[in-house]
């Protein structure tokens, strides 16, 4: 495997706090330092959430766009992914940023169980979601916590909902939804080249101590790997990651170990059929 990994640095999320560990970054200032650092390590891609000074999630288009505007100018042209995740907001206020025009944004595309709750992706929202992706030109990157996701995906790719061929993150060791399995995870990798072709990208993300294993799969299968604070605050058991780049450093350790290079941000960029980032 010589084509290169695209690492995908997912800072914040919407739950883990400075109590699980001090390194979580919550304001944009810190928010902004966090992924320069884990840019310079060799993310190409920052997955974000936004929250409130109180460490509450946050779904404010003006917090985005006080990051766009931090990140464009500390980490030039990195790919900028926001999330429309479920646990920041509800319905539409979910899509509030993406007239911000990031590069990126996440896109469930179904219902599943979460650890406490049931992940509602109601048909109209999703629908909308899409569509504002589209109008905005956004290129979603589709959560899979399920098989039946990434089939949607495809339904939603035929009928022109999605543009571009679909971006697929396997995720998987969520409470209650796909657990780590090596199985599925081949077979995920058979659908999306099914689907999408043989060269399609795909990415996969392990949550809590499934990180690592993830991350080790994703490498050495030829996908792309994300890593960072919001799936997992840990180095190991007893060690508590010192910062997102941390985790983005035993990324680029394991894509040498595979001898995959670690793509740049122009690479990343035109893997996923992004437009160039503006003024760099
Ligand atoms: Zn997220």
């Amino acid at each position: 495997m010589t084509s290169p990994c695209i690492i995908c640095v997912a800072i914040t999320g919407s739950l883990p706090t400075k109590a699980n560990n001090p390194a979580v970054p919550i304001s944009i200032a810190e928010q902004v330092e966090s992924t320069q650092e884990a840019f310079e390590a060799g993310a190409s891609i920052v997955h974000a959430h936004v929250r409130n000074d109180d460490e509450t999630p946050s779904s404010d288009p003006e917090k985005f766009a006080a990051l766009k505007e931090g990140l464009g100018k500390h980490c030039p042209g990195m790919i900028i992914q926001f999330s429309t995740g479920g646990r920041s907001g509800a319905g539409q206020s979910r899509g509030g940023m993406l007239s911000l025009r990031p590069d990126m944004a996440s896109l469930s595309v179904g219902s599943n169980n979460f650890p406490t709750r049931v992940y509602e992706n109601p048909p109209d929202l999703v629908d909308w979601l899409a569509s504002q992706m589209v109008k905005y030109d956004v290129k979603p990157e589709i959560e899979a916590f399920d098989l039946s996701h990434i089939l949607k995906a495809a339904q939603m790719h035929a009928a022109g909902q999605i543009t571009t061929t679909p971006y697929v993150q396997f995720v998987m060791g969520v409470k209650n939804a796909m657990p780590v399995d090596r199985e599925v995870f081949n077979f995920y990798i058979k659908t999306v080249k099914r689907l999408f072709g043989s060269d399609a990208h795909w990415c996969a993300a392990g949550i809590g101590a499934h990180q690592y294993t993830l991350n080790e799969w994703a490498v050495a299968a030829g996908g792309h790997a994300r890593t960072g604070l919001e799936d997992n605050v840990r180095l190991d058991r007893d060690t508590l990651a010192p910062s997102n780049a941390a985790l983005v450093q035993r990324v680029v350790d394991l894509c040498t170990d595979h001898e995959r290079p670690v793509a740049t941000w122009r690479e990343a960029r035109a893997m996923l059929g992004l437009r160039p980032s503006s003024g760099v």
